[in-house]
């Protein structure tokens, strides 16, 4: 089993610039879209879990988005060309793209950043994901299934309408457990409960998240107490250029009383979870 790397060194190289055909792109939801691309060249091979790609949003007549937006990738093959992301329309750029119909061009840059620590080997993963985080961990979720390795998900949303379960899994069978906003299952102290009981009961050899940084905080106080456990977080910090140059993405992390400042586009976005040094909150 491999360890953890420190300060997210799990670097992959491979980076393109890729037109891409819109060749699938429907609402999966209120706020959710999928959209499917085949890109001019062979991108699924040289794609892994947890990285992601700068998407260059097309400019409409409300809407003129000047930097590329970074999307992880959802999914890549089975065909060579074919890559997927699941985004949330929320601002100008994820508005704008969704308006891509289906045969129109766009053009994607990547794949970037670097991937999970994840092993065949392993006996069991714990895979806790909110929000956008779902999209970021379902290829990790293919890998081990792939792998026979067994999979326990605890999938945090609002509701059940924002679950995503069906997307998340994509025909892989795990061990769900849902928590909510809305019957407060998805409270830090009851996921506390809950976290707790899941490691001690599976012992799960990795953890990963991404999507609430509440949800991080919590892993790092709770793998503290199982040193043994890799612990590994994706992270969304907003950026600009993607590819380490604008620092815009820095973030500070403490490797071994080491405290500092690495690119989460570069060095990441995949993490040690017990080497994130929290936000200050201001006010
Ligand atoms: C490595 C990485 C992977 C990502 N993967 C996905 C994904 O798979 N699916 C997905 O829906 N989103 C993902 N995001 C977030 C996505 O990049 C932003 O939601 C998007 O750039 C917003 O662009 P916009 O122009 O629509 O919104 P903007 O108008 O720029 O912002 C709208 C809202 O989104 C928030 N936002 C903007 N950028 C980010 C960001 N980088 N991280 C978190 N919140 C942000 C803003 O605070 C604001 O509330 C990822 C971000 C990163 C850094």
């Amino acid at each position: 089993m491999s360890a953890s790397p420190c300060c997210g060194s799990n670097a992959v190289a491979t980076v393109a610039s890729y037109r891409c055909k819109v060749v699938e792109h429907y609402w999966v939801n209120q706020r959710y879209k999928y959209i499917r691309l085949e890109a001019d060249a062979p991108v699924a091979r040289i794609t892994r879990a947890g990285q992601f790609y700068q998407l260059k949003c097309p400019t409409t007549l409300e809407h003129e988005p000047f930097l590329l937006r970074p999307m992880s990738v959802y999914g890549a093959g089975p065909e060579d060309n074919r890559v997927e992301f699941l985004y949330n329309v929320t601002g100008v750029g994820t508005k704008a793209m969704a308006t891509l119909p289906e045969g129109s061009d766009m053009d994607i840059v990547g794949p970037l950043g670097n991937t999970f620590t994840f092993s065949p080997e392993y006996r069991r993963i714990l895979v806790i994901a909110r929000g956008v985080g779902l999209a970021t961990m379902a290829p990790l979720i293919r890998d081990a299934a792939k792998a026979s390795v067994d999979i326990t998900a605890v999938m945090s949303a609002r509701s059940s309408a924002d679950l995503m379960e069906k997307e998340f899994l994509r025909g892989a069978s795990a061990d769900v457990r849902a928590v909510f906003d809305a019957d407060g299952t998805s409270s830090i102290e009851a996921m506390e409960v809950l976290l707790r009981q899941l490691i001690e009961e599976q012992r799960p050899d990795a953890v990963y998240t991404c999507g609430s940084h509440r949800l991080l905080m919590l892993l790092q106080r709770v793998l503290g107490d199982y040193p043994q456990i890799i612990g590994e977080v994706a992270m969304e910090q907003r950026m600009a250029c993607g590819m380490g140059v604008c620092l815009s993405c820095v973030r500070l992390f403490d490797c071994d009383g080491d405290r500092k400042f690495l690119r989460v586009c570069r060095e990441g976005p995949v993490f040690p979870i017990r080497e994130v040094v929290g936000e200050v909150e201001f006010g």
